[in-house]
């Protein structure tokens, strides 16, 4: 997959004070209308045009723009690739990044993104828009020239975010537990379980108490993802040909079993056996709550005590994309074994 690659010096003739990368993947963001009034992706190039306060932040900005801008529901792991090796290649000359990238899937790019990229010390900011930045009452252009902001903030020299965030609608968030909740109002974003990292207002009140402290650790990049995995969401009055058919999926690694509350399910007979068997056969089932907030508490209750007694593995208070992310990219990674240890320990914050 190509890109194109735009400079853009919004500093000029004085020095900038920090060198930012907008990587552009697509999304309502960046859509435009052509002279037939059809919604097309926007020329990049062009932002200053949309944009001229961005010369108040003086900064220089590279903007690498996917060639095929993707509305989000099409992200795949290859374009996660893409993104997390923009990033490891250009890590050193930059001071942060900015993400532009459709809200559907956003909280799940965010996540691969944080897995992908351990001992990340830079801000990598993501967001988008609910309208796009043509349309007069968009929201577009504040979460793009605050996201720039805060890739950019710096305390004492160091980055005052050295992590991988959501920022939209004056809140900023921890990307691996972020959810999109909303799609019509522009509160896209929520994080139950993490407060928010900053809350954006006539200034920038950064809640330094809750955002990483940053490893010593060198930045790494793991780029193989194992995609055998599937989520099965509980509902009362399933029934056992529907569980089977998940369950006994051909290639099945790992499943991603949807709770009721704390960690719930129904006790029927039919179905510990079903979940027992798969287990017998290798597959990794992970306990993840369908409530956005609280977690999972195996064994407070009747009707998840069985569940830990035969082997399915709480995954606390993760979200459900960070749980699908992470499965993928430490079974690509690791294999199964090391994933069954490392599935609910933290890795970037994601799970308390
Ligand atoms: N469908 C769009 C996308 O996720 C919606 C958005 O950008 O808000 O790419």
């Amino acid at each position: 997959m190509s890109y194109k690659k735009i400079s853009i010096n919004t500093a000029q003739p004085a020095k900038a004070k920090s060198r930012v990368m907008i990587i552009y993947t697509g999304g309502t963001f960046g859509m435009t209308y052509d002279s037939e009034g059809v919604l097309i992706p926007f020329d990049f190039s062009l932002i200053l045009e949309q944009l001229p306060a961005l010369r108040n932040l003086f900064l220089d900005i590279t903007v690498i723009s996917f060639d095929q801008p993707v509305d989000s529901s099409n992200i795949q792991p290859v374009h996660w690739q893409m993104i997390a090796e923009i990033i490891f290649e250009n890590y050193k000359d930059q001071d942060g990044f900015v993400v532009l990238h459709g809200t559907d899937t956003m909280a799940f790019t965010a996540s691969a993104i944080s897995f992908m990229l351990p001992g990340l010390a830079k801000p990598v900011i993501f967001t988008g828009a609910q309208l796009p930045i043509s349309e007069p009452r968009s929201d577009a252009r504040e979460n793009l020239i605050t996201a720039l902001e805060i890739s950019s903030a710096k305390a004492d020299g160091k980055p005052v975010v050295p992590e991988v965030c959501i920022y939209f609608d004056y809140e900023l968030l921890r990307g691996s537990r972020s959810k999109k909740v909303e799609s019509m109002h522009f509160d896209a974003f929520k994080s139950e379980n993490y407060p928010s990292l900053a809350k954006a207002g006539v200034k920038i009140d950064y809640n330094y108490a809750a955002i990483r402290n940053p490893s010593d650790q060198k930045i790494g990049y793991f780029k193989n993802f194992d995609s055998n995995i599937s989520i099965l969401k509980l509902y009362p009055g399933i029934n056992k040909q529907m569980v089977d058919a998940i369950l006994q999926t051909e290639g099945l690694k790992a499943l991603v079993l949807e709770t009721f509350g704390s960690g719930n399910a129904p006790s029927l007979p039919w179905f510990i056996e079903s979940l027992k068997m798969a287990i017998a056969k290798g597959v990794l089932i992970l306990n993840i709550s369908q409530c956005p907030g609280g977690m999972v508490l195996q064994g407070r209750y009747e009707t998840s005590k069985s569940l830990g007694e035969i082997g399915v593995i709480s995954g606390g208070d993760m979200t459900m994309e960070a749980a699908v992310t992470k499965l993928m990219i430490l079974l690509g990674e690791f294999g199964i074994e090391k994933t069954r240890e490392l599935i609910n320990k933290p890795m970037v914050g994601e799970i308390s």
